[in-house]
């Protein structure tokens, strides 16, 4: 007998018995957990498993044990709004105009209520939801003010957390604009109740997770540390009392707290049976900054520059039994393949038809696709602008300046400029960029600091954490 689609799930129907309802939640229970978990500003030399000896990040580590460790990892801005635009949407943010950081400085035909992410952009949260998922933003938004911008109007159930870039880890004793406050969806947490707020994005989290356990759930879960205010818990500024730098102890304490923050979670997942159907993604929205005494280790540059310390990043990802565990992979990828990644993962449907720029890296991670994700990338904040073409990386940063043009594969450090060397190469970049700019729009709002910095930071002879601290 021949029966189609609708006549099977009539049959299926009428067989139908509340009894088979427990069977259909374990079929639901299948589709991963997805947790994305954001750190600002680390030092790409300052994890366990990227080289770093002074600070221990057992558990951030133990996540690339689980799964795999990303070498080349790039987000797509070496700042923190931009770069979290491209996280949440899996799009190049200046598709939208997202291409500075949040200022008050709305560009020619918008008004200052624009800034912040494009309401016409759907953003991971959107996606995870038309896949059934409950959602929950915690820590960081920095992606406007405005209730247009408001988490919970941009596809997450719950949001706990704060709007700015940054706010003290501890309660602030003055009065705040309402950018600082903490939000407990649309509560403002008193300050009295502030502790530690690395402690109470991880509490949440924990707490989210115990009481989602019979439908999949995504987690965005953005730690500000360790960005500046350096403020440590004290017990654990005692525990690194080995590092004399006063600033260095700081960002260490911060950063213990981060680890164990993601010790935690991955403990509540296994005391409730969940960490093997959890897909778990780490990574940090931009190199070292030039003030919270982070290192990029080998890495040239910092924070807001095209340099590969602004923009390569740590990144691991883990899911048991779906992924290979203990593994490094070499191949260029992005920031921008989390979304495509999480949907594939949570059932393939997807909340908007606008093109995404990442892509889906579970084929390439799991060696079923031994081609590299991203033949291409592209930066560009103001002035400065970079391509990354295979071993082969162009930085563009205004009309005063050299172009620069580097071999990634033999001098990672970008210490050799070989421009004048290879003409035709710098030429091919070159109109590779331009014709991916023509492609974005222009930014809907200006850049708090304008283009001086950006040309500074990007002169050979500007070199260094002194020099760079300059041109912040
Ligand atoms: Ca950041």
């Amino acid at each position: 007998m021949n029966i189609g689609i609708k006549q099977f799930v009539v049959i299926v129907c009428l067989f139908w018995s509340p009894g088979k309802l427990v069977s259909q939640e374990k079929i639901r229970s299948k589709e991963p957990n997805i947790i994305v978990i954001v750190s600002d500003d680390a030092g790409y030399a300052d994890f366990g498993v990227y080289g770093g000896k002074e600070i221990p990040t057992p558990n951030i580590d133990l996540i690339a044990g689980n799964g795999i460790l990303f070498s080349d990892a790039y987000v797509s801005a070496s700042v923190c709004a931009p770069s979290r635009a491209g996280i949440l949407t899996g799009r190049y943010q200046q598709r939208f105009g997202f291409e500075h950081n949040i200022s008050n400085k709305p560009a020619d035909g918008y008004q200052l209520s624009d800034i912040g992410l494009d309401p016409n952009e759907k953003t991971i949260g959107d996606h995870m939801k038309s896949n059934g998922y409950r959602t929950i933003a915690i820590g960081k938004w920095h992606q406007g003010e405005e209730e247009k911008h408001f988490p919970l109007n941009r596809g997450f159930d719950e949001f706990y957390g704060f709007l700015e870039g940054h706010r003290d880890f501890f309660a602030y004793r003055k009065e705040r604009a309402r950018k600082f406050a903490m939000f407990d969806n649309h509560q403002i947490v008193p300050e009295s109740e502030i502790g530690y707020l690395t402690d109470m994005f991880t509490e949440r989290a924990s707490l989210f997770i115990t009481e989602n356990q019979d439908k999949p759930f995504f987690m965005y879960l953005a730690y500000n540390a360790v960005h500046v205010p350096m403020n440590a818990k004290p017990e654990l500024m005692n525990k690194f009392s080995y590092i004399p730098d006063k600033g260095r102890r700081a960002y260490a304490a911060m950063m213990a707290s981060l680890d164990e923050g993601v010790g935690s979670i991955v403990n509540v997942l296994q005391k409730n049976d969940l960490f093997d159907n959890t897909l778990i993604v780490f990574i940090n929205d931009n190199g070292a900054a030039t003030g919270n005494f982070s290192d990029n280790g080998h890495l040239r540059g910092l924070k807001g520059s095209k340099w590969e310390g602004g923009i390569r990043v740590a990144c691991l990802m883990q899911w048991p039994g779906h992924i290979p565990a203990g593994k490094k992979y070499n191949q260029t990828v992005s920031a921008l393949d989390i979304v495509p990644t999480a949907i594939a993962a949570a059932g393939g449907r997807h909340a908007g038809i606008k093109p995404l720029d990442g892509k889906d890296l579970l084929p390439f991670i799991s060696g079923r696709n031994d081609k590299t994700p991203h033949k291409i990338l592209f930066w560009r904040r103001g002035v400065a602008a970079a391509v990354r073409n295979g071993e082969w990386k162009l930085i563009r940063s205004g009309p005063q300046n050299p172009v620069l043009l580097f071999n990634l594969k033999k001098d990672i450090s970008e210490t050799t400029n070989l421009a004048s060397r290879y003409p035709a190469k710098v030429k091919r970049l070159s109109e590779q960029l331009e014709k991916w700019e023509k492609t974005i729009d222009k930014p809907h709002w200006e850049s708090a600091y304008g283009d001086y910095n950006q040309i500074m930071k990007h002169r050979m002879e500007v070199s260094g954490r002194e020099m760079e601290l300059k041109y912040p």
